[in-house]
């Protein structure tokens, strides 16, 4: 799935579709986000440390999120998000680190807040094996309530990428592991192509997810909450 044009996505407060870097800028800025913290802001309940974070595969530019996460979270909580929207495929292990991916590994019960500092770049190991490799990267942070009761709020997330063409020039919903494996050039397939004439291949939907092609990964790259 090589890309030449970078993958936009919507912001979750206005609707803007931008680049996952020009979405840096724009959630800093956007008028919209910012009335909706300050109304969210007057409601009850206690105010914490909530950090933005920019999410991304380390290898496709393409697969990014722009998250929140509350201060009181811990990082189980953005393991358990990454895998329900990106990665789970059977369960393997993963791991956070610092200083890239034999840096130092960060337990799963650390506090968020005890760690989180804008700049501060983490690295997410999901499977071993066939590995997924995430950076996030704190961008900054804020004093507020948070603006869901669950621990993370999505506030933008890569569309799918407009993924090659089938040869018949119908865009390519499906990969075909079986011709992946000899030819890079057949592997992506339409719907037609890929029921009439690989049929009994090994055919993967391509998910908005970078696990895509890996492990056997299913989706359904969706968010959790
Ligand atoms: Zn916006
Ligand atoms: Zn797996
Ligand atoms: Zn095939
Ligand atoms: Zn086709």
């Amino acid at each position: 799935m090589t890309q030449t044009k970078q993958t936009r996505g919507a912001c979750a407060f206005c609707g803007r579709k931008m680049t996952g870097n020009g979405m840096v800028k724009h959630l800093s800025a956007c008028p919209k986000r910012k009335d909706t913290l300050s109304e969210n802001d007057q409601k009850t309940g206690k105010k914490q440390k909530i950090y933005h974070l920019k999410v991304q595969d380390a290898w496709l530019n393409d697969f990014w999120l722009h998250l929140e996460i509350c201060g009181s979270a811990i990082l189980k909580d953005l393991d358990s998000y990454l895998r329900s929207i990106w990665l789970e495929c059977c369960g393997h292990l993963s791991q956070f680190s610092v200083g890239g991916w034999k840096g130092e590994e960060i337990a799963m019960d650390t506090n968020v807040q005890s760690i989180f500092r804008p700049g501060l770049i983490l690295t997410h190991i999901y499977d071993f094996g066939e590995s997924s490799e995430t950076q996030i990267k704190v961008v900054s942070e804020r004093e507020g309530t948070p603006m869901t009761e669950h621990p993370i709020y999505l506030m933008a997330r890569n569309e799918l990428p407009e993924v090659a063409t089938c040869t018949c020039g119908k865009s390519g919903a499906w990969l075909c592991l079986d011709c992946a494996e000899q030819d890079d050039e057949v592997a992506l397939l339409c719907d037609k192509h890929a029921k009439d004439e690989h049929q009994d291949h090994a055919l993967m939907p391509i998910l908005n997810s970078p696990r895509t092609g890996r492990c056997g990964y299913s989706g359904p790259a969706e968010p959790p909450y």
